[in-house]
């Protein structure tokens, strides 16, 4: 297991902040990282685990090891009558494995085509698009124990998922690495278009003849459409979760402002979308020094050249205070900040 020394956290980060890490090395297999996990170098550092780095906003150096999962490897382990179990190492990119799964006719995860990362990172924030969350195909999650070196399997239940959220954000944040899921694949279809661009994107289609492909197909083109490709202009996609107010907060709100869009979400919940509370502040599109707001979706914050952490973390905090002074609700960001 080769130890990289002082290198640029860079190319690992599709925000493209430009920190260093003192050490890295990448995991290719769970048995050599349990080995190192007992070593006075592994247990004297602090450790950040680092999938795809799509979901984290670099703020200053990582003063310690940073854990890089380069497991690989897709396998179908078992099926039942109506399923497909298929596990799938940390590793592997999110996207990559997805297209898989269509090509295998794995039903369920084609609404979760484009979504940058790592398989080992999706159960991290129970990662959702177009009606889907990564949570409702996860069969079990199988991860390591940083300080004991010891394996664990965690059922979907174990796993605590919510909106954007999981155990492993929550009171296990930093405890284990993932090294492997294993999803629940579906044999029969049951396809969800219910989100609005897409069933109007696959208007055309015979409803008969409809396909995982199509569906991929069409997600791909929304994302595309709407989403700044991290590999054109640094980002690291939604930064804010969409808050969720108490229902009386939501219709106070909603007789101030009668167009704004909200979502009921059960036990007298409103879920209102963040992006359209950043417009209405007025900041879709905005800009500050080398860091900004998308100008097609106010959600997202964008790296306009060589922004540094602070720069957009402070641009963040501008955001969250302005939504704050208008609507009176704060933004919780959905990305990791360190
Ligand atoms: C353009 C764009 C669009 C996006 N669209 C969506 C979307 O539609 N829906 C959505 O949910 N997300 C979206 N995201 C966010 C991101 O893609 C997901 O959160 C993704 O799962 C992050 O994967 P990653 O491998 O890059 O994780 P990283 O950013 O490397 O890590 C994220 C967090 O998980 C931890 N972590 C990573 N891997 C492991 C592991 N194996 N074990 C334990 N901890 C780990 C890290 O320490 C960190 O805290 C988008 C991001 C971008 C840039």
């Amino acid at each position: 297991m080769e130890i990289l020394q002082n290198i640029s956290l860079k190319p690992y980060n599709t925000f493209g902040i430009d920190v260093r890490a003192t050490f890295f090395i990448n995991v290719k297999t769970i048995e050599e990282l349990q080995l190192l996990s007992s070593e006075p170098f592994f247990t004297g550092n602090k450790k950040l685990i680092l999938g795809g780095g799509s979901n984290i906003l670099f703020t200053k150096d990582f003063h310690g090891l940073v854990l890089k999962t380069a497991l690989k490897g897709i396998e179908l382990i078992r099926e039942d009558t109506n399923h497909y179990y298929v596990s799938v190492k940390a590793g592997e990119d999110w996207h990559g494995f997805v297209l898989k799964s269509i090509q295998q006719q794995w039903q369920g995860l084609e609404n979760l085509s484009l979504i940058p990362g790592t398989v080992g990172a999706a159960p991290i924030q129970n990662i959702g698009a177009y009606g889907v969350e990564v949570a409702d195909y996860i069969e079990e999650v199988k991860a390591l124990e940083i300080k004991s070196g010891e394996l664990q399997s965690f059922n979907a239940a174990a796993c605590k998922f919510g909106y954007r959220n999981s155990i492993f954000k929550q009171e296990l944040k930093g405890k284990y690495l993932i090294y492997e899921v294993v999803f629940r694949l579906n044999k029969i279809p049951k396809y969800n278009i219910t989100y609005a661009p897409l069933k109007a994107a696959l208007q055309e289609i015979d409803q008969e003849k409809l396909s995982a492909k199509h569906i991929s197909d069409a997600v791909i083109k929304i994302r595309q459409s709407k989403l700044p490709d991290p590999e054109v202009i640094g980002n690291c996609g939604s930064f804010f979760k969409n808050p969720i107010v108490e229902e009386a907060i939501g219709q106070a709100l909603l007789e101030k402002y009668p167009q704004m869009p909200n979502y009921a979400v059960g036990q007298g919940a409103m879920k209102i979308p963040a992006a359209w509370l950043i417009e209405q502040a007025g900041l879709k599109g905005s800009r500050e020094g080398q860091v900004g707001t998308y100008q097609k979706q106010a959600l997202v914050m964008v790296n306009h050249g060589n922004a540094t952490g602070k720069e957009a973390h402070s641009f963040a905090k501008k955001i969250i205070t302005k939504v704050n002074d208008t609507f009176g609700i704060t933004l919780e960001p959905e990305v990791n900040i360190l």
